[in-house]
């Protein structure tokens, strides 16, 4: 039933939620120079499922962007949104092996009957295994996880494991607003895709081992993972839109900007081409990348910006 790619590939895969910022260009950065310097393709993805955070033509922004800071991608970029019959085809099959159920529980309900927050919220206790015990009436479908913990290797943070059962609970793979999680989307995709190096902020090391349990259940290879450190804004937090205009991408600051992410990633720039054209930095940097330079640890915005 399952068909998937096999090329080896490296991909991006930006939300459309606002413009693009200087945290997302070092993730396409880094996940661009990785994939080439390994021989991979590299990809572009846009992950626009979630229709309410979408914001209109924020995407078509961040293509252009991308175009004009000379990226190229190896084959005409997937958008989510239209791959809605994809997901449901993968859901089904799991509907049929068993290994969801839906869910009628509410937040309210969860909040109150889940004993322990997770990093990502309430740990989900598995009220509706045996058959949906809530009272919301739109269903949404989890997945079974079991006891064993997941172990991985990742190639920037080193081994982790996440005991899914304690840490997270049967996770949600179709949202009761109607729309597929991202976990599975992303799965499904990167499958669909050959993608077989994922390099992403550290902030989705959280995500990985539900997205490995779920390699698992498709009976595919997981992907090696490569989780940069974090780009934070002077409050510690990631930087991100509510950081406001520091660390917006845009073609007038595009050169600064790619210096920025190659700092950043430690590549430090040969003085004359220091103010040079993103592009030029770009094809340099393609030339000179060296992984053993790739910083540990996340940085604050301000430091970066004296350090340079
Ligand atoms: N779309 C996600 C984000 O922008 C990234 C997904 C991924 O790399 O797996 O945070």
């Amino acid at each position: 039933m399952f068909s998937f790619t096999q090329t080896l590939a490296g991909r991006f895969a930006p939300s459309p939620t606002g413009p693009l910022h200087l945290g997302s260009l070092i993730a396409a950065l880094g996940s661009y120079l990785i994939a080439r310097k390994t021989g991979r393709r590299w990809l572009l993805r846009i992950d626009d499922l979630d229709r309410p955070r979408v914001v209109d033509g924020a995407a078509d922004g961040i293509i252009r962007l991308l175009e004009g800071l000379g990226f190229e991608w190896d084959a005409a970029p997937v958008w989510q949104s239209r791959r809605a019959d994809r997901y449901a085809e993968v859901l089904q099959q799991f509907k049929k092996d068993g290994l969801v159920y839906p869910c009628s529980c509410s937040r309210k309900e969860i909040l109150a009957s889940a004993p322990h927050a997770g990093e990502e919220g309430p740990i989900y206790p598995g009220t509706c295994r045996q058959g949906p015990s809530g009272t919301r009436q739109q269903f949404s479908w989890r997945l079974r996880v079991d006891q064993q913990p997941i172990r991985f290797c990742d190639r920037m943070k080193g081994d982790w494991q996440q005991n899914l059962q304690k840490e997270v609970g049967d996770f949600v793979l179709f949202r009761s607003d109607g729309i597929f999680a991202y976990q599975l989307a992303t799965v499904v995709d990167d499958l669909d895709s050959g993608i077989d190096q994922v390099v992403r902020g550290a902030d989705l090391l959280s995500s990985t081992a539900r997205q490995i349990y779920l390699y698992r259940c498709l009976n595919r290879e997981p992907p090696e993972y490569f989780h940069l450190p974090l780009l934070l804004g002077s409050d510690g937090e990631k930087i991100s839109k509510r950081h406001g205009e520091v660390g917006i991408v845009r073609a007038e600051n595009a050169s600064e900007m790619m210096q920025l992410a190659l700092v950043f990633l430690n590549q430090g720039l040969p003085p004359e081409l220091i103010g040079a054209p993103a592009e030029k930095m770009l094809s340099w940097a393609l030339e000179s990348f060296e992984d053993p330079l790739l910083p540990r640890d996340d940085r604050r915005l301000p430091a970066l910006l004296e350090g340079q």
